[in-house]
């Protein structure tokens, strides 16, 4: 681990006139620095800040971004009115990680390609340019959507997932002042630059997350295949939510997680779904519309099946909840 400065921010003016790394739950950044894959000169720790409540109203829920994975997931309100968000939590990482991670720092967590995190190999995330060993090496727990030539690396998360299929917004504040964008633009598509991984601009800080009610929510189901029942990151993963009424389907919402470069999102499938009577068929078509430009590589063919079962799964799943 290279020598670092740090310091405890005391404002969210404070931390972004900092110009330092942010630093919040730390469970990922830490590992990364001591690995040398990251090496901040200044650390600015976020911890103090007042950004760890979450509050819900009739319209939504305001995520602050130092809640931790552990407090999103057991707020009554996320598992009484989001559940697939609580589910999606509760499926990753360890308890005591999840004490500790925060909503911030799990949208911006770093990816776990092996290759990323070892310095022996090439990678064109960590060093620009440098070429990319996992396109011809292990690609088992890689993505097959949303892929370049240049980088083939899984998006982590699985509460991005949820977010992205509930129209979360992600607040950010930065030297500029404050914006607001959908969690499904802030991942980057690797494409010519996988070292760019998030749309957001030098200095600019997420402050919370803000997820809208909408009927499709009230019934969300998340699913995870995993190479074990826990603290394993998804080799394939869905989160769905569907309003059902008079027997027809009145409004889709799903996303998938493990396939992508970044949380995937496919709109026509979940348009396909609406009007129809839910059946297992109807559901399959939608699976196989999410997957149709599905991109394997040499040992992870079998990932586009398995989503679509993951996806099959999900939307029964959320059919069927009383
Ligand atoms: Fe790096 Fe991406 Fe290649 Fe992994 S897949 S080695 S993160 S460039």
């Amino acid at each position: 681990m290279k020598l670092f400065t740090y310091q405890r921010a005391k404002s969210v003016d404070d931390a972004i006139e900092s110009g330092g790394t942010y630093l919040a739950g730390g469970t990922s950044l830490i590992d990364l620095m001591k690995l040398e894959v990251l090496n901040a000169n200044r650390l600015t720790d976020l911890g103090r800040l007042d950004l760890r409540k979450i509050q819900a109203d009739p319209k939504g829920i305001k995520l602050g971004a130092l809640a931790s994975n552990t407090e999103v997931a057991n707020h009554p309100d996320i598992k009484q009115r989001w559940p697939g968000i609580s589910q999606a939590l509760l499926a990753g990482a360890s308890p005591q990680l999840r004490n500790v991670a925060t909503v911030s720092g799990n949208l911006l967590q770093r990816t776990r390609c092996a290759y990323y995190r070892d310095l022996a190999t090439r990678c064109n995330k960590r060093v620009p340019g440098q070429g990319c060993d996992a396109l011809e090496g292990w690609t088992r727990m890689h993505a097959v959507l949303g892929t370049s030539e240049k980088c083939i690396a899984a998006h982590p998360s699985d509460f991005c997932v949820a977010l992205a299929a509930l129209d979360a917004i992600v607040h950010v504040q930065g030297p500029k002042g404050e914006r607001e964008l959908p969690l499904t633009e802030l991942h980057l598509l690797p494409e010519d630059h996988p070292e760019r991984e998030f749309a957001l601009n030098e200095g600019e800080l997420i402050t919370h997350v803000y997820v809208p009610a909408q009927p499709a929510a009230l019934k969300s189901r998340y699913v995870k295949a995993r190479d074990r029942q826990s603290y394993a990151f998804a080799l394939a993963s869905c989160m769905a939510g569907l309003e059902i009424s008079q027997g027809v389907i009145r409004s889709a919402r799903f996303a998938m997680g493990g396939v992508g470069t970044k949380p995937w999102r496919v709109p026509a499938a979940e348009q396909s779904l609406v009007g129809a009577a839910p059946s297992r068929e109807v559901f399959k078509k939608a699976a196989d519309l999410a997957l149709a430009g599905a991109k394997p590589r040499g040992e992870n063919a079998f990932k586009a099946e398995l989503a679509k079962r993951c996806v099959v799964r999900a939307l029964i799943t959320s059919s069927e909840a009383a």
